[in-house]
C-alpha cells in the first residue's frame, strides 16, 4: 500500500486520497511519485478509515508539532474521512496542530458549506489561491468546475476566516509580480494570511 502517513521537512503530513477536481499545471504529481520519506503516493485503491487509523498507530509522532493533511489529491475529496482522522488525532496527540492544505473547493466537491466542521477540526487551513481571477484560476487549475471555482474557493477562505481558523491564502510566484501583489491585497481583504511560495521545478 502506499504511504498514508509520511515524514515532509519534519512534521506529518496524511495523504488519504488521490482524488481532486483539479490537473493543476505546476501539480507535482506530474512529476514525481512521492515526496520527503514517502516510497510511493500513489494508493492502488483509496484507503479506507481503517486504513488511515491504522498509519497513524503505527507511526512515531514523537518531536512532531504540526500534521499536515494535504496531496497527492485534495483531502476533502475524502472529507468523512478527513474530519474522523482529525478527530482522532486531536484525542490522541491533543498538543499536536493540524493543517489542513487545501484548493478551496470542499463546497462544491461535497455539495453543502464544510468551512465549519473543519475549522472545528484543524488549527489551520492553507488554501491555493493560485490567481487573481476565475478566468486565470481555471486556466492554471484546470478545475471541473469552470466559471463558479475561483468564487466558491474565496468564499470558503472567507468562511474559514469567520470561523476563526488560521488561514492563509498562498500563490506560486510564477504568477509575476503585479499579480503576486494583487494576491496579497486579496488575502489582506478577507482578513487571511499570505503565502507566495516558490516554484519548485
Ligand atoms: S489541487 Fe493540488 S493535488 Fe489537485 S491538481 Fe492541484 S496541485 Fe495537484
Amino acid at each position: 500500500m502506499a504511504d498514508i502517513v509520511y515524514t515532509y521537512h519534519n512534521s506529518v503530513y496524511f495523504n488519504i486520497t488521490n482524488k481532486c477536481p483539479c490537473r493543476c499545471v505546476f501539480c507535482i504529481r506530474d512529476k514525481v511519485d512521492a515526496i520527503g520519506e514517502a516510497e510511493n503516493l500513489f494508493h492502488e485503491t483509496e484507503p479506507t478509515l481503517d486504513n488511515i487509523i491504522s498509519a497513524v498507530d503505527a507511526y512515531d509522532f514523537s518531536g512532531k508539532d504540526t500534521a499536515v493533511f494535504c496531496g497527492y489529491g485534495e483531502p476533502t475529496n475524502a472529507y468523512e474521512n478527513l474530519i474522523a482522522t482529525a478527530e482522532y488525532l486531536r484525542k490522541k496527540y491533543p498538543s499536536l496542530k493540524l493543517r489542513l492544505n487545501t484548493n478551496g473547493l470542499s463546497d462544491l466537491i461535497n455539495g453543502r458549506e464544510t468551512a465549519k466542521e473543519i475549522c472545528k477540526a484543524f488549527d489551520s487551513v492553507s488554501i491555493s489561491l493560485n490567481d487573481i481571477t476565475s478566468e486565470g484560476y481555471d486556466k492554471i487549475t484546470r478545475n471541473i468546475y469552470p466559471g463558479k471555482a475561483y468564487e466558491a474557493m474565496l468564499k470558503f477562505a472567507k468562511d474559514c476566516v469567520n470561523e476563526g481558523a488560521q488561514t492563509r491564502l498562498s500563490v506560486v510566484d510564477v504568477i509575476g509580480e503585479e499579480k503576486i501583489k494583487k494576491a496579497k491585497e486579496i488575502a489582506e481583504s478577507i482578513g487571511a494570511d499570505f503565502l507566495c511560495r516558490k516554484y519548485d521545478s
